[in-house]
């Protein structure tokens, strides 16, 4: 079998996009006479700061000879790679290997590109190692991500689906059209085996990209004939070509575990805590608390949800200091970027001045360590009082909705969390 890797052929402002690479590479495998058993969307380390959008990689399981598919790539790669874009520089990585028995240096090198940062030269490393051949043009970073893509098969356990249609290229930058009715009608119909191909509150068709490039439409799911049962019933302009693609989207794979004080800037993680003060919401907008460390308030760290993640800022803000939560969410400048979080346990009393017994007015403080009394009966307490407060959250799994998700990040919708979950759709 015969892998082929291939990343970083587009440009944010000219669009393209290494999927449709990708599709092209199918079909000109076929014509040449080969076979192509699966074809792989892989997302990586989404901190890294040299992507265009989502950082995703690619990858092809052929049956061709490892030089004749390498050719292959090239020629549907050069007239299409926008490599005028300084900041686009495509890279082929090619493998004589069985897709679900590469080197271990290789699998291991996936997994690294989904949670850490690495340079070039360790893919030239790993790739030389492994006896791959591989090109790259424009200084050929996108080997980092072809060659990731090369070890996905062996590296990741979780997979799922996304079914893209893609439009007639020259018809690429002009408005697309796209029935959004179909969409909301196609997405309540196949909901949850397809899932974030609309956002309900929103009243957003979020598989419907906003970025130049040929994409038409991409529908996200567990199970590939409900994800192209599902693009056959959208009413669109005509569709150049579509493909499926095997992908850890939607599967949390770039999340380790991680403990406070020991978190670091471009890693995404999992992480316990106690809220440390209730929500506050800044200009912009955008909603932070301080998470610290249970039983330990030195290490603590700054929690964000954005502007962008909408109502999920509801759920931040009903937070309250002593919660105990488990966030999620990558490390930027210090600061979580909220993607989810679980309420472990919700603070449910609070302590206030005591009111008095007799008149029902608030009592006053009667000196340091000396509790409260009422001036006018003259009733004394020991202690403030404790009540109770009305919680506006449950425990359990909050997410953001489908039109602020992380492509690698997991809808509560796919379940296999580890409390009850509060899904958006
Ligand atoms: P495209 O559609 O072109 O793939 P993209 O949003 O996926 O767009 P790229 O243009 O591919 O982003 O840019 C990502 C670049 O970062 C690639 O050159 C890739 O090789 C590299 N890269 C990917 N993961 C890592 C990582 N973990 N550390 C360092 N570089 C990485």
């Amino acid at each position: 079998m015969t892998i082929v890797g291939l990343d970083d052929t587009d440009s944010r402002e000219r669009g393209m996009c290494t999927t449709y690479l990708a599709a092209r590479l199918a079909e000109a495998v076929v014509d040449a006479g080969g076979r192509v058993d699966r074809k792989l969307l892989i997302r990586l380390n989404p901190a890294v700061e040299h992507k265009t959008r989502g950082n995703a990689a690619l990858a092809l399981h052929v049956d061709l000879e490892p030089e004749h598919a390498l050719d292959l790539a090239t020629a549907e790669l050069e007239p299409l790679a926008e490599t005028a874009d300084p900041r686009t520089s495509p890279g082929v990585v090619v493998a004589d290997d069985d897709p679900s028995d590469v080197p271990e240096a290789v699998s291991t090198f996936t997994r690294r590109a989904i949670r850490d940062f690495l340079e070039p030269a360790d893919a030239l490393r790993v790739a030389d190692d492994a006896g791959y051949v591989h090109r790259g043009w424009a200084g050929g970073r996108g080997r980092i991500g072809a060659l990731a893509a090369v070890g996905a098969w062996a590296a990741l356990e979780e997979w799922t689906y996304e079914h893209i249609s893609y439009r007639a290229f020259d018809r690429c930058g002009t408005p697309r059209e796209v029935n959004t009715e179909s969409v909301f009608d196609a997405a309540a119909k196949f909901h949850p085996q397809a899932w974030d191909t609309v956002d309900r509150e929103e009243d957003e068709p979020v598989c419907v990209p906003n970025a130049p490039g040929p994409i038409l439409y991409g529908i996200r799911g567990d199970d590939p004939d409900a994800v192209s049962d599902l693009a056959a019933r959208i009413d669109s302009e005509s569709i150049e070509r579509s493909a499926t693609f095997l992908t850890n989207q939607g599967t949390d794979v770039h999340l380790r575990e991680g403990t406070l004080g020991e978190l670091r800037d471009g890693r995404a993680y999992r992480v316990d805590g106690t809220v440390a003060s209730d929500p506050e919401t800044r200009r912009g907008g955008h909603v932070f608390f301080d998470l610290e460390a249970r039983g330990d308030a030195d290490d603590s760290v700054d929690c964000v949800a954005f502007e962008p993640t909408k109502r999920f800022r509801d759920r931040v803000r009903a937070l309250r200091s002593g919660d105990e939560v488990t966030v999620c969410g990558e490390v930027s400048d210090g600061t979580i970027k909220l993607e989810k979080f679980a309420v472990r346990s919700l603070r449910r009393t609070v302590e206030t001045t005591p009111t008095c017994g007799e008149c029902g007015r608030s009592m006053e403080s009667a000196g340091r360590n000396q509790g409260y009394r009422c001036r006018d009966c003259g009733t004394s307490r020991s202690g403030p009082e404790t009540v109770s407060v009305d919680r506006d959250l449950d425990v359990g799994w909050y997410e953001v909705p489908p039109c602020a998700r992380r492509h690698i990040a997991k809808p509560l919708v796919r379940g296999g969390f580890d409390a009850p979950t509060h899904p958006e759709r």
